[in-house]
């Protein structure tokens, strides 16, 4: 029986990047040793590090003004270092608060001295639709933080708020390669690994070089300037996530882009979704034109039933659907490598248990 993991992350990585892994593993490109063993400075990993950044500048178009960084940390190091390096003018931003994370991000914002202005919330709704803005933004905010993917509530921005010179920073962890957006429109992007790149303890940053270099005697490990100017080598990298991701964004490539996955992502939804749409057992609370192509919530609205699905589909293979412990129910995270034929077996099962208990 094939199975299939829908976890929110760590997620599913693409197979074929997984048996490249282990072919390679014992001995990389005949080193004798194995990609965990060599050192950051030696030019195998050189080449690796240089691929990996070259690779996501050709999927994402990223515009040369722009660095590129490989931190650690998580997004929730970013959540700290982004008011911090960028926030140094008026140490004051703007934030959407379309959920957890981006609420996470306010409360590490104000652990810096920084004030943090909600500019709309989407509260009201239990976070079922997405906060936009309806007047212009205050031109002396540093910058607006934006969530693109809510993880938990299943929320996902397609249109950007008009924020007219004020930089948009945007945490991307949950849809990160899995829709497109001109990273000209934002003054950074950050996106832990660990959903659509590849394993844990990588985190990607993308920022505007002129917003860099305007803080004071940061800590090292949290200075976007220092770790430009040492391209992400100020200390020892994490070279087997850097590789793995590496890989991933070869078989991104080979898969025809990100226009190519969008388009996937965007089919693989639908089927869920639509699926949704007619049940009469479950349901997707999320207001139709804010839902996310990458993380699905659903309930019965009885968590009894609700336990008994999840029991029975990990029988069937399909693995962690269990909703994040804020909202409870399901959640199907259907990232880039996450198949088609996971989704419809996945419907599949959705139909054989609502006509078993309805
Ligand atoms: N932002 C979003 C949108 C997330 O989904 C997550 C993790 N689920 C985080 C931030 C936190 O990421 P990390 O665990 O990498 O710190």
């Amino acid at each position: 029986m094939p199975t299939y993991n829908f976890s929110a992350g760590p997620a599913v990585m693409p197979t074929p990047v997984v048996q490249q892994i282990q072919a390679e593993l014992p001995s990389f490109q005949d080193s004798g040793m194995s990609i965990m063993e060599i050192s950051h400075r030696s030019q195998l990993f050189d080449q690796v590090i240089n691929d990996a950044e070259q690779d996501l500048r050709d999927l994402m178009q990223i515009p040369a003004n722009y660095r590129v960084l490989f931190f650690q940390g998580g997004g929730t190091l970013q959540f700290t270092a982004a008011p911090l390096n960028l926030a140094t003018a008026h140490h004051h931003i703007g934030l959407l608060d379309s959920g957890h994370w981006a609420s996470r991000a306010a409360d590490e914002a104000q652990r810096t001295h920084t004030q943090v202005d909600i500019l709309a919330s989407a509260h009201a709704t239990n976070y079922t639709t997405l906060p936009t803005l309806t007047q212009p933004v205050d031109p002396t905010l540093d910058y607006v933080h934006l969530t693109t993917n809510n993880t938990i509530e299943g929320t996902m921005y397609t249109q950007l708020p008009a924020t007219g010179n004020v930089p948009l920073v945007a945490d991307m962890s949950s849809n990160f390669l899995g829709q497109t957006y001109n990273v000209q429109d934002f003054g950074m992007i950050f996106a832990g690994a660990q959903k659509n790149l590849g394993p844990a303890g990588l985190t990607i940053v993308i920022v505007r070089d002129d917003l860099i270099g305007h803080a004071q005697n940061l800590p090292s490990m949290l200075d976007y300037q220092l770790f430009a100017d040492k391209r992400s080598m100020f200390n020892t990298p994490p070279v087997f996530a850097i590789y793995a991701a590496g890989l991933v964004l070869k078989w991104l490539k080979a898969q025809g882009g990100l226009a190519a996955m969008q388009q996937r992502n965007q089919q693989k939804a639908a089927l869920l979704y639509d699926f949704l749409d007619q049940s009469q057992l479950f349901r997707n609370p999320v207001e139709p034109a804010a839902r996310s192509t990458m993380n699905v919530p659903f309930v019965t609205g009885d968590p009894a039933l609700d336990a008994a699905f999840i029991a029975g589909a990990t029988e069937h293979g399909l693995l962690n659907l269990k909703g994040h412990r804020l909202v409870g129910g399901m959640r199907a995270s259907l990232y880039n490598a996450m198949p088609t034929a996971g989704v419809t077996a996945l419907v599949d099962y959705l139909a054989a248990f609502e006509a078993a208990h309805t």
